[in-house]
């Protein structure tokens, strides 16, 4: 009970920073005294920090405010690409105090997670790891009991178990999760934006496509979100998955590039932006490709509209950004398949996200699985 007290005031001032004692109480429904007896604990072990005074307009003793004291401790960010390795050191709230980036040549999954492994174990010699409280690992694809990457079409992966690999160069605790979701909980928990609502997607178009729902402002880990590999041409492209017609493949740049170049008949390498533009300027052969490609990916918003009713839809447009004809043209078509009373209030945005933004959802996401009731051991008693 006192664990659990003390992690539901550890994790209300981290969503709402610089919180007076009384309202935190009031909030948790915890008397003022144990209140502060909690505080005082988190405030010894450094994972509180008072801040200031509140600045308001009344007579008496003003509050003291408190913070999540996130300079305290530190966290390994870790994103692994096809064609490069970040590894971050940054403090709770994923701010960076030292990137590397390795880039790798043409590189098979094998050699790929391999040198992610060296390198980590290599990067984390610099640092004292006492003040260490894991390992965030982030890579596209299905990722299963926290641990475990079963299929990575971008990485053309398989059953990859990098945690056990890992763990026998640290005992720092290591989690492996889906990109899509560390972008969508930077999108919907750490970016000081509006989008406050019970039921939130969140769309990413970078290496495949997935989805990731907020329901009441937290993940829903029930919906895995892998729209990507749904089909929709039964007897369409093979995917790496192993099926044919997937989302992702259908809609795919890559196959908007293929298309323009069969039918145009170009012979050398032309860019997505060439395609856009000639598509602007009403060229029959950018028109075609794109309207092919555009349709797919607007059923598979469509889809995910009719089957999840959002009230917020935010696309990561990732590698479709020099594509914006086939994102303008699939939601043309997303409108005229969803259920029209579905889209009346839908809010759709959309984003970009960075690598310094990924690295901030992982120190989120993770500081929440570390500060989670069913977390064994952790800093908190
Ligand atoms: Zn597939």
């Amino acid at each position: 009970m006192q664990k659990m007290n003390r992690l539901s005031v550890l994790n209300y001032v981290r969503r709402n920073p610089n919180v007076s004692r009384p309202t935190i109480a009031k909030n948790i429904g915890l008397s003022l005294p144990s209140l502060t007896n909690i505080t005082q604990y988190l405030i010894k072990k450094n994972l509180l920090v008072e801040n200031g005074t509140e600045s308001v307009d009344r007579v008496g003793r003003k509050s003291t405010l408190l913070r999540f004291y996130h300079e305290a401790y530190r966290l390994i960010c870790v994103y692994i690409k096809v064609n490069c390795i970040n590894i971050a050191y940054t403090d709770l709230a994923g701010n960076i105090i030292n990137l590397v980036s390795i880039n790798l040549e043409k590189s098979d999954n094998k050699t790929i997670f391999e040198t992610a492994v060296r390198n980590i174990a290599s990067f984390l010699k610099q640092y004292n790891t006492d003040d260490i409280l894991a390992i965030s690992i982030a890579v596209s694809g299905i990722v299963l009991d926290d641990s475990k990457l079963v299929l990575s079409t971008s990485l053309k992966a398989k059953s990859i178990d990098i945690v056990s690999t890992l763990k026998k160069y640290t005992d720092i605790p290591v989690f492996l999760e889906n990109v899509t979701l560390l972008r969508a909980v930077w999108c919907f928990s750490c970016n000081n934006n509006s989008l406050k609502q019970d039921n939130m997607i969140f769309i990413d178009l970078q290496d495949g496509i997935g989805a990731c729902q907020f329901y009441k402002g937290e993940v829903n880990k029930f919906m895995l979100g892998e729209i990507g590999h749904t089909t929709v041409e039964k007897d369409g492209d093979r995917c790496f998955c192993g099926n044919k017609g997937c989302l992702e493949i259908m809609c795919s740049p890559e196959r908007v590039m293929r298309i323009y170049k069969e039918i145009s008949g170009v012979e050398y390498d032309v860019s997505l932006e060439y395609i856009s533009d000639k598509y602007k300027s009403g060229e029959k052969f950018a028109n075609i490709a794109v309207n092919e490609c555009a349709e797919y990916l607007g059923i598979g918003l469509a889809n995910i509209i009719n089957i999840c009713k959002p009230s917020v839809m935010v696309i990561n447009v990732g590698n479709f950004a020099p594509l914006r004809p086939v994102i303008e043209r699939a939601k043309d078509v997303m409108n005229k398949r969803a259920y029209s009373a579905l889209l009346q209030d839908l809010i759709i945005q959309e984003v970009n996200v960075k690598i310094e933004q990924i690295i901030e959802g992982a120190a989120f996401h993770t500081c929440n699985k570390l500060f989670d009731i069913s977390y064994p051991g952790g800093i908190i008693e």
